[in-house]
């Protein structure tokens, strides 16, 4: 096809497409939309449905499709990953060794009147922030409504002015919330008498659950299993397949997306809080003794927004803006592969379509982080919920590898070959077992273990005095160079063995998508009950309606020629033949976010012509069908803008359909 030039946006059509000023979010609005054009449905609705268990219908399927293929482009081809596709049944032994048997849990407390189940830390949350609310609405303040705050769950909080110090120790809490242990938490409770919301009855303290889904695998239920909480273990235990296939080269990553599973405590926050997700998770491998990334420099004056863990823990929420390189000199980000992929997430969301002033970093507090991570960072999108976070990105250390390396007697490291090799000197202890074994009986096998693992230390100072003396279950075990000696011994090493460190990027697909579509929505002023998705054309759903501008058979076998042609180009698209007027027939797909609308008229079945509409501004260009293809697969490719296309071939102001 022929390949069409493309005028730099002229500041007067800027001005006649700037989208109007949206009106006041509609979470309402939006709710209804999402369910009426079935982007999502509540799972086994007509069985009453279970919370956080939903159903996509087909714009939100074809839109999760379009999240994961800009995420493929973006990170696995860019960067080079090595994608795979682990079980989502685990066995037992791999979570028992992995930590999260015993640690991925959250904190619940039951009401025992009702038997009814709160979050600790959301419960709280809610209730602090209800008495902020009230105290509010008492000063004759404009106070904003969370949809959390639905009339059954809404804290039963009358306006009550606050003391300013009670309000400045809610405000601190609430910027510390994510950080609390259970203790904690149970002592706020109490200190604050913190209640059920809805009925005021006191709650019992807060207890630890596990959010793993259980199993048994077989039919003998032998072999106990979980659902995966995570797709990252089944990328560590490949970790020496993929470093054979990858050449033995460090740094790499690997990759996955699938579904992962959390039976969380009371789901309340529509898709943002589900139980069973899908996620897209990035293990990059690093040389821990610099943690560098070569492409740094690439990224290194892109600004990003922080909030450090130091601000939050002084109970504040103040952003920091700063360049990605400043972070890494400041100390604030810890590293530069964590700085690149700080910066690759915040790109991959502003490409999908998320707004960029709804985008910050928060890193964990200390109490708040994951039992394997050293340092994370959460890319937090605003929507009518608050701050959620959407991408995690924590330095897990060699905490995974190590672990499993030691459970499974494998060994999970790189071995390099050094260009120059490495001598150097270390003590070691030479064990006289003839002698330890009669003399220690069956004490012998144990203070020969204890000897083993002496530290070079250790070894040193018993070379100095001549004896080593430690305890084995409260007994004194004194060794003089008659059963040990220790001797300074000179090695050399020509390969370096060590365990990579990992840093890791997960992102909870489900929550980028729901943030997505409320960073897309508005109502066009004129008609607020006219909703529109401005979906960027690489992600909308469908990308091109057809609508035949009437229904006698001359029309026919254009529609269809229309549709098979834009098939073949790639382009998604959907005929409305219906009845309904133009305008109506646009609207309804202006709220499935399709970008672009191909009007078929009288003129077309004279000389081939069409008319392309773009969704957010209702204008339009005319021109003939390979022009309007060449112009489709560029717009849907993000190559160009539609600016820049009505300056090529003029607004068509033929007919207003809108
Ligand atoms: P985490 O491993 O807890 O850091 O979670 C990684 C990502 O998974 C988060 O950033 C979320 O986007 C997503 N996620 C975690 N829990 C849920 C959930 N219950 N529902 C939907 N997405 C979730």
């Amino acid at each position: 096809m022929r390949r069409v030039l493309y005028l730099a946006r002229s500041r007067t059509y800027q001005k006649m497409t700037a989208r109007p000023a949206r009106p006041v979010f509609d979470k309402e609005q939006l709710d209804s939309l999402l369910s009426r054009r079935f982007f999502v449905a509540p799972g086994f609705e007509i069985y009453a449905g279970v919370a956080g268990l939903y159903d996509y219908g087909p714009p939100a399927c074809a839109l999760q499709a379009n999240i994961v293929d800009q995420w493929r482009k973006h990170f696995v081809l860019e960067e080079d990953m090595l994608e795979i596709d682990t079980t989502i049944i685990t066995p037992a032994e791999v979570l028992k060794t992995s930590g999260h048997v015993e640690r991925f849990a959250d904190w619940m407390c039951k009401d025992p009147a009702s038997g009814e189940i709160f979050r600790a830390d959301h419960l709280i949350e809610q209730v602090l922030e209800a008495r902020l609310k009230g105290d509010k609405e008492a000063r004759g303040e404009s106070v904003h409504e969370s949809p959390d705050d639905t009339k059954k769950r809404k804290a039963k909080v009358k306006p009550l002015k606050l003391d300013n110090a009670v309000k400045s120790e809610y405000e601190q809490i609430l910027a510390k919330i994510d950080g609390y242990s259970g203790k904690e938490m149970g002592e706020l409770i109490v200190q604050y008498s913190i209640r059920n919301p809805v009925t005021d009855k006191p709650l019992e303290a807060p207890q630890e659950f596990n959010l793993m889904f259980d199993t048994s695998i077989g039919p003998t239920g032998a072999i106990k299993g979980y659902l995966r909480p995570e797709t990252a273990q089944g990328q560590f235990l490949n970790f020496s397949r993929l470093l054979e296939f990858n050449n033995n080269r460090m740094p790499f990553a690997s990759a996955q997306i699938g579904k992962s599973f959390r039976n969380e405590i009371s789901p309340r926050s529509g898709l943002l809080r589900v139980r069973e997700f899908l996620m897209a998770e990035i293990e990059h491998y690093v040389d821990p003794e610099t943690k560098s990334h070569a492409r740094f420099n690439e990224v290194k004056d892109v600004k990003l927004c922080f909030l450090p863990k130091d601000t939050q823990e002084a109970g504040k929420t103040d952003i920091t803006e700063l360049t990605i390189g400043q972070a890494v000199e400041m100390g604030i980000v810890d590293n530069t592969t964590l700085g690149y992929f700080l910066v690759r997430i915040h790109q991959f969301l502003v490409k999908i379509g998320i707004t960029a002033s709804k985008l910050r970093f928060r890193q964990h507090m200390k109490n708040e982080m994951a039992h394997y991570a050293c340092d994370c960072w959460d890319a937090e999108l605003q929507t009518s919920y608050g701050w959620i976070e959407c991408v995690g990105c924590a330095d897990r250390s060699a905490y995974d590898l190590t672990v499993h390396s030691k459970k499974t007697n494998r060994k999970l490291v790189v071995r390099e070959n050094l260009e120059q090799p490495r001598v150097y000197h270390e003590w070691e202890g030479q064990i006289n077992k003839k002698v330890l074994g009669p003399k220690f009986k069956k004490d012998a096998k144990a203070v020969e273990e204890r000897l083993l693992a002496m530290t070079q230390e250790e070894m040193e100072r018993a070379s100095q005095t001549g004896s080593v003396s430690f305890d084995i279950n409260g007994q004194t075990f004194t060794l003089n160079s008659e059963f040990v000696t220790f001797i300074k011994v000179t090695r050399k090493e020509s390969v370096r063995e060590y365990t990579p460190n990992v840093i890791e990027p997960s992102f909870g697909i489900g929550r980028i998508l729901y943030s997505l579509i409320e960073h897309s929505y508005w109502s066009r002023p004129e008609d607020s009950q006219r909703g529109v998705l401005s979906f960027p054309p690489i992600i909308a759903p469908i990308k091109c309606l057809l609508v035949p501008l009437s229904g006698s058979p001359e029309f026919i076998p254009i529609v269809k020629h229309w549709a098979a042609t834009l098939r073949n180009i790639g382009i998604s698209n959907k005929v409305d033949d219906s009845s309904a007027n133009i305008g109506r027939r646009y609207a309804r797909n202006d709220e499935l976010g399709t970008p672009f609308g191909i009007t078929i008229d009288f003129q077309t079945v004279k000389d081939k012509t069409v008319t392309l509409r773009e969704r957010d501004s209702t204008t339009q260009i005319r021109a003939s069908e390979i022009d309007i293809c060449q112009v489709l697969q560029d717009l849907t490719g993000g190559k160009v803008t539609w600016e820049q296309v009505v300056q090529k071939y003029g607004e068509f102001q033929g007919q207003s359909l809108d």
